[in-house]
């Protein structure tokens, strides 16, 4: 399928990384579902567009704004370096940075993290924070859930991903790690919008409408409830 950056076509290309649970992962019929799925295709009943998913890796997203898709909704922290290339709506979601440990971890703060060997999801802003901590050796993966494998196999000493994530993973191996709080390395929040081609406000305006309505519909609170808070 084609991205039609007019819009003309009434279809709305999303792409997506479907591995980045509760936003985005792959449902049991084989499709994307999670949070970020329902709140855009909501949106897309808002502006009367269709919304079809793409599936890609989370590093390609940006530069395929405006060819391969159209927007772009995948836990997406809005950053300066990104906003270079695209613009953002309105953000939905406040985030911040985990650590994830195997149980016998002795890694409680930020000091601790200099000249470890750090897994993170590649291009993410978790990739950005570990690039600045002294002495590190940065392992990046396409998936999250691979550096949390390599964790338990004893091949990174934590994991620096987005907290939702890294609860959802730390429930999945509750018998061989810990979550450890942004809070206690000191890390910045983060804000999660949905990625727009640089300049388009008609679309922008939409979005951003649509996003308001669904807030104050209270769909938006219900989405929270169901896909995140379960
Ligand atoms: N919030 C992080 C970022 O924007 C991670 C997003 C993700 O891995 N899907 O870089």
């Amino acid at each position: 399928a084609k991205a039609d950056t007019n819009n003309t076509n009434g279809t709305l290309v999303v792409g997506t990384n479907a591995a980045f649970p509760p936003f985005e992962y792959v449902g049991d019929d084989g499709e994307p579902d999670g949070f970020d799925m329902a709140l855009i295709k909501a949106v897309g009943e808002k502006i009367g567009m269709d919304v079809q998913i793409q599936d890609m890796e989370f590093d390609s997203l940006v530069s395929s704004i405006g060819s391969k898709i159209d927007v772009a909704i995948a836990g997406m922290t809005v950053t300066e370096e990104r906003q270079k290339t695209v613009d953002f709506s309105e953000s939905y979601y406040e985030a911040v940075q985990a650590v994830i440990v195997p149980k016998d971890s002795a890694i409680a703060n930020a000091d601790d993290l200099k000249n470890l060997t750090i897994g993170v999801q590649l291009g993410t802003t978790g990739e950005f924070i570990a690039d600045e901590i002294e002495g590190v050796n940065v392992s990046a993966y396409n998936k999250a859930v691979d550096a949390v494998n390599d964790l338990i196999n004893g091949r990174l000493d934590c994991v620096i991903v987005d907290k939702n994530p890294a609860e959802v993973f730390g429930t999945q191996y509750s018998d061989k790690v810990n979550v450890l709080p942004g809070t206690d390395f000191d890390f910045e929040p983060e804000f999660y919008a949905i990625a727009l081609p640089k300049g388009n406000t008609e679309l922008a305006n939409k979005i951003n409408t649509a996003i308001q309505e669904l807030k104050a519909d209270g769909t938006y609170d219900n989405l929270v409830k169901e896909y995140i808070e379960e």
